[in-house]
């Protein structure tokens, strides 16, 4: 820490992300990613737009912020684009959180939310999950303050009903509802729908998931045009050409091949439902996840120690020490074919746990 850095930040934890390997060889169960690569039509678009990486892109980003209207049957004025979601949770903190604005969030949820609530200067508000794991709805509809969750959850992939939700957000028009749907793809509802009538309500999206691209920074909210406008005033105080050119551009191919996102996700679920049952086969704890990884623990072995013997045998999987997430450990859900060797290599360490 240099002697110029503002005391305000001298105590600021930032978001670890998990760990991206220098070397191949691994089976990368790690960050949620997709196994799939992206698909050909976005890499037709990405392509053609290199060719133009001489220019400045569009900053309104009209033609993607056109096509996820269309998608999402609403208008483009409800629509934000950001260099991945994100920058969305970052502008919407931005935008709405301080000292006396706190956002409240599950005790258990994605690890940026506390750092964004530090970033901002608000008060880290948490509640916390039932007994089961999943988010306590009861807990956000009596709220006064802003709310975020993740929806499928992060780290537990426990999904709210969309009624749920529409509780929470009817409870008052006070206060900002952000439902971060990173995992939605996967099997779980969107709450899009409930846009149209309730203004407070943010969705933020991302196509680093379903859409096979992480690498290409691509995330949006959907929410009221006022809102919107509110997200933008932030925007474009901060970097209008977000995001750029050969982003979008890939992000408009991978929105026009529904076939592949289809094809990618009903095999994500597939591999997901595979492993659900083999690691229960195993007498692993998994919690009842509908996203793109499944948390799970053995009564064997510790979550840090099982990730460390996992390592060892090349497949990295993600552990959290807090103490509620320790025993655990999170995989994400790769290809049939990864999934089943993380099963037999699985199976091995927890044999010689036994004994
Ligand atoms: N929300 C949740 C719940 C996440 O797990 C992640 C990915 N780690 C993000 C948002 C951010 O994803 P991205 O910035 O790649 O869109």
């Amino acid at each position: 820490m240099s002697k110029f850095l503002l005391k305000k930040y001298a105590s600021l934890l930032p978001y670890t992300p998990g760990e991206q390997p220098k070397t191949g060889g691994y089976i990368k169960l790690n960050t949620n990613e997709s196994p799939f690569p992206p698909s050909e039509k976005a890499r037709e678009e990405y392509l053609k737009a290199f060719d133009k990486l001489n220019l400045y892109n569009d900053p309104e980003n009209g033609a993607l912020g056109a096509a996820i209207a269309k998608r999402y049957g609403l208008k483009t004025g409800n629509v934000l684009l950001t260099n991945g979601s994100d920058e969305a949770l970052a502008f919407i903190y931005m935008a709405y959180a301080d000292a006396e604005h706190p956002f409240a969030a599950p005790e258990i949820s994605y690890g940026f939310y506390p750092v964004f609530s530090q970033l901002t200067g608000a008060r880290n508000v948490t509640f916390p999950l039932k007994p089961d794991c999943s988010v306590d709805a009861d807990a956000f509809v009596k709220t006064e303050y802003n709310v975020v969750f993740a929806n499928p959850n992060a780290q537990t992939g426990t999904f709210m009903p969309v009624e749920d939700v529409e509780r929470i957000v009817a409870a008052s028009p006070e206060r900002i509802v952000a439902v971060d749907e990173a995992y939605v793809d996967f099997g779980a509802e969107s709450s899009v729908g409930l846009i149209k009538k309730y203004p407070n309500l943010i969705v933020i999206g991302t196509f680093s998931k379903s859409r096979s691209l992480a690498g290409g920074r691509i995330g949006f909210a959907l929410s009221s045009e006022e809102i919107v406008s509110d997200l933008k005033r932030i925007k474009y105080s901060f970097n209008p050409y977000n995001l750029g050119r050969a982003a979008e551009a890939a992000a408009l191919g991978a929105l026009a091949d529904e076939e592949y996102f289809s094809e990618c996700t009903a095999r994500v679920k597939q591999a997901r439902e595979f492993t659900r049952a083999e690691a229960k086969r195993l007498n692993m704890e998994v919690v009842d996840g509908k996203a793109n990884f499944l948390l799970m623990r053995s009564e064997l072995i510790d979550g840090g120690e099982l990730k460390d013997r996992l390592f060892a045998k090349k497949i990295i999987v993600r552990h959290f020490s807090t103490p509620y997430l320790s025993p655990y450990i999170r995989v994400t859900i790769g290809s049939m074919d990864e999934m089943k060797t993380f099963i037999k290599v699985l199976e091995n360490i927890l044999k010689g746990a036994a004994k």
